[in-house]
């Protein structure tokens, strides 16, 4: 995987800007650097900046004053020599100097050949080489956090005490396999399917982080039903503090779905306002129903809007069975207004989580951005631990667990100690997979695939 040739590529974006960054690393870094500053014994102190002239090298014409960074192998984000040249933004001026070092030797980087070449190097490992992918493609706060986190290594850290443990039951599987003629006695074997039990289940919560993981870094999405005329259309202009949909006082004008994206604390939310569930009138209301269920099918989290100045009717248990499956809120709104609504009195109603609003007064709108984050935060673990944000880690977090129950069951049939050992070193496998001790070239080159060019 070592390649040996000096890569160049723009590490900023492309297009004009003040200044954009030209990055090369490889065994001829600093070759290519002397020959376009047309000085031969050019040797430039390591992690200083230093401003000079650059020169195509054939035909000596004047380039660009550009800041110069040199970095010295192995002391660089690559292991590697780099040079970094802070040249104007110019995309001409860009071509041109590019096109000089690839003259020079220099091959154009494949989307993200410096992190790999990070990896290769043992500079970075796999899943913190994802988390620099993450960072850049970060869109919400949420996101830059945990990327953050990974980047420093802490999902690494966390996945190290369960590849030791694994380890620690492997080696005496593995010596009374050298050693011992007879089976393993029941007591260690007891212990044996205890202590996988106890490791199963404490990656399958690892895993579990995921769904919170995902929506945090991708966002969270949140359909507002309700019978006609409930306020769903002012709920959602309150919480986008903007007046998108029309606000009147004829049921079942909100005929199609509107959808907006706002953020609660540094999530993205995707907000979606619906026509009613309700009996269809004419052929574009039912449209909008239909609309409906499938905002109900995509929703992570579905919002009932209750006009609360009135007592619950026949429609809107009708929606309550219909949301009944999916994660749900209920909002009483109409705070403003003489409440008639009867609470969880009501048997449809009882033990959902309510929250009461005016989306006229905007009363109660505090609570209800706490409480649309609330069942996606709270099943979160707290702050200090790691939360599973890329389907990869998940899907290779499950399959571990999965041959640690396929060894517990191997006990329980009274197998050998080589295939109880099958399942072990299976899960020590896909463990170092989302690491990338154990990750296949394909592997490595499908994930790379999906960095940008310049990193
Ligand atoms: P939708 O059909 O569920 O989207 O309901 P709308 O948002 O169109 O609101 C229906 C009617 O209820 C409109 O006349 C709104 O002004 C009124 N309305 C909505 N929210 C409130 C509220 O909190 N208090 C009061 N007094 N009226 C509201």
């Amino acid at each position: 995987m070592r390649s040996p040739d000096t890569i160049v590529a723009l590490s900023t974006p492309p297009g004009r800007s003040g200044v954009a960054v030209i990055r090369l690393s490889g065994p001829h870094s600093l070759d290519y650097l002397k020959s376009l500053l047309r000085k031969t014994d050019f040797s430039p102190a390591p992690n200083r900046v230093s401003l000079h002239t650059l020169r195509d090298p054939e035909s000596d014409e004047i380039l660009d004053r550009a800041l110069i960074t040199y970095f010295k192998s192995p002391q660089s984000f690559t292991g590697e020599d780099v040079v970094e040249l802070s040249c104007h933004g110019s995309p001409v001026l860009l071509l041109h100097v590019i096109d000089a070092l690839l003259r020079l030797g220099a091959r154009a980087a494949d989307p993200g050949e410096f992190t790999l070449r990070a990896v290769s190097n043992g500079h970075l490992n796999l899943s913190q080489a994802e988390a620099v992918r993450d960072l850049i493609e970060a869109q919400t706060h949420a996101a830059v956090r945990q990327a953050a986190r990974q980047l420093g290594g802490e999902l690494s850290a966390r996945l190290q005490p369960f590849k030791d443990t694994l380890i620690e039951l492997i080696v005496p599987l593995e010596s009374s396999l050298e050693f011992v003629e007879d089976d393993l006695p029941e007591l260690v074997l007891a212990q044996l399917t205890d202590n996988l039990k106890q490791l199963s289940q404490n990656l399958e919560s690892l895993a579990e982080t995921f769904r919170s993981g995902r929506l945090l870094k991708e966002g969270i999405n949140v359909a507002l039903v309700g019978r006609p005329n409930a306020g769903k259309s002012s709920v959602f202009n309150r919480l986008l503090a903007s007046d998108r949909a029309i606000v009147t006082d004829i049921p079942g004008t909100t005929r199609d779905s509107l959808s907006e994206l706002l953020t609660i604390e540094g999530v993205p939310i995707l907000l979606t306002d619906t026509a009613g569930v309700r009996q269809a009138g004419d052929t574009l209301e039912q449209l909008g129903i239909e609309r409906t269920r499938r905002a109900i099918a995509d929703a992570d989290l579905v919002i009932v809007v209750i006009d609360g100045s009135q007592h619950l009717s026949g429609e809107d248990e009708a929606i309550c069975a219909e949301v009944s499956e999916s994660k749900h809120l209920l909002v009483i709104n109409k705070s403003d207004l003489e409440i008639l609504y009867e609470g969880g009195l009501n048997g449809v109603t009882r033990g959902i989580q309510s929250v009461t609003v005016s989306a006229i007064t905007g009363a109660g709108f505090d609570l209800l951005r706490h409480a649309i984050l609330a069942p996606f935060t709270d099943s979160a673990p707290q702050d200090t631990s790691v939360l599973i944000t890329n389907a990869r880690h998940f899907d290779l977090l499950q399959r571990a667990a999965n041959s640690l129950y396929s060894s517990q069951r191997a006990i329980q049939q009274g197998a050998s100690e080589d295939l109880i050992l099958v399942g072990l070193y299976d899960a020590l496998r896909y463990l170092g997979e989302i690491t990338g001790e154990t990750t296949t070239e394909d592997i490595l080159s499908e994930i790379f695939a999906t960095f940008c060019i310049g990193k």
